[in-house]
């Protein structure tokens, strides 16, 4: 596996989010998924929103670097699913503790290529792919999706750190200056 940034020791520092919480207050518990020096801007939030013409759910957030910006897990976990669909593209699903899941889309290339493989453990910040823009997509970005143990979309946003308050998270683990 390539780069293996963080220590799993991260999660210590970041509460479990349990199946029952409130769908609209925002209670951080996932790392931002994308080297945050390369984070350029939200292009799409989660929720309703028209697409070819039909008001159909956005089912992620979609967060916009340049291509071969590095995406990791926003949390410790073990990939539970990767290869390539219609709409996302190359992807890579990564199962939590809690079986909460994070779906990493729209990657440039094979998973596989970087060592991700099916049953793979990977820390908080570990390496799971590079943006591109495989699948529906009219320009690089993440789409980031998170399921509920229900296998129910949630709103990312109201889960993620911001970018800013992630590199303090780090700081603090004495993982980045
Ligand atoms: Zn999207």
């Amino acid at each position: 596996m390539r780069t293996v940034l963080l220590a799993a020791a991260l999660s210590l520092l970041v509460p479990v989010r349990q199946g029952a919480q409130a769908r609209t207050a925002r209670t951080p518990w996932l790392l931002f998924p994308l080297d945050v020096r390369s984070f350029d801007r939200v292009s799409s939030k989660f929720g309703m929103r028209k697409m070819h013409g039909r008001r159909a759910l956005h089912r992620g957030v979609d967060l916009v670097a340049p291509r071969g910006s590095l995406v990791v897990a926003a949390r410790e976990g073990r990939v539970a699913d990767t290869g390539r669909a219609r709409a996302c593209g190359w992807y890579v699903t990564v199962e939590h503790e809690n079986s909460w899941r994070t779906v990493y889309c729209h990657l440039r290339s094979d998973p596989r290529r970087l060592g991700i493989a099916l049953g793979l453990r990977v820390p908080a910040m570990g390496v799971v792919g590079e943006v591109g823009s495989t699948g529906h997509s009219t320009g690089p970005h993440l789409h980031f999706t998170l399921l509920d143990d229900r296998g129910e979309a949630r709103d990312p946003m109201l889960a993620l750190y911001t970018p800013a308050e992630t590199l303090e998270v780090l700081k603090r683990m004495g993982l980045a200056r």
